[in-house]
């Protein structure tokens, strides 16, 4: 279990504090602070890591919610959700992102991905961490996803992209399930290439853009509201 943890040194070294990704309003950006705690889920079962339930509906919250405070302040916007990211920080990595992309929208229909250069409401990183790949929040709210450079030599690096990916899609991990499951992740082991979403974590993708993503932009208008 991993429920906390202190994201501090990364978070700073990764420069997230000051841009909070340019998700959030000029209004409640203006003070950033280390975050205290933050959610966090792996590539791998290694030490420490394991699959988490709250962690990882923390970061597919967080995602949502951008998502969802953008359309509540622009409502005439297309009825397909988008959900856009940034790659300025994970440069090594864009042809893997790019593939990555292209696996999930042409697997999913309620969401769909798309890079933007600002405005986004996740985004990748890159770096070297001896936790490997992750998706976390940073603890105002914003969800990324850390790509580690060993790991993504070590394993099929578009794996590692699409299935991080899946944890902003809102999919959890489940590490002993077999090579054809995307969120098994690291748990086939290195010689498992494969980086597509099977048809359950498919199905299980559209729902939650159906039911979860409503629900939660009825949070993000019922706020607007009470401005
Ligand atoms: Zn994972």
């Amino acid at each position: 279990m991993r429920i906390t943890l202190p994201l501090l040194s990364t978070a700073a070294g990764l420069g997230l504090t000051a841009a909070l990704l340019g998700t959030v309003p000029a209004a409640t950006a203006a003070a950033p602070q280390a975050p205290a705690q933050a959610a966090h889920v792996g590539f791998e079962p290694s030490a420490g890591s394991g699959e988490d339930a709250a962690a990882n509906r923390a970061f597919f919250e967080a995602v949502v919610k951008s998502v969802a405070e953008k359309r509540a302040a622009s409502p005439s916007s297309a009825a397909a959700v988008t959900v856009y990211y940034s790659t300025t920080n994970a440069p090594s990595f864009r042809s893997q992102i790019s593939r990555s992309t292209q696996i999930w929208n042409g697997s999913v229909s309620n969401v769909r991905l798309a890079e933007r250069s600002s405005g986004a409401d996740f985004a990748y990183y890159e770096g070297n961490d001896s936790r490997g790949s992750y998706a976390s929040t940073d603890g105002h709210g914003n969800g990324y996803i850390f790509l580690d450079y060993r790991q993504n030599q070590q394993y099929d690096s578009t794996r590692v992209t699409a299935h991080e990916t899946g944890h902003v899609l809102g999919l959890p991990d489940h590490y002993s399930g077999p090579c054809s499951e995307l969120m098994s992740g690291g748990g086939p082991g290195p010689s498992c290439t494969n980086a597509y979403p099977n048809s359950a974590e498919r199905s299980r993708v559209n729902q939650l853009w159906v039911n979860g993503f409503q629900a939660a932009l009825d949070k993000a208008l019922e706020k607007a509201s009470q401005r």
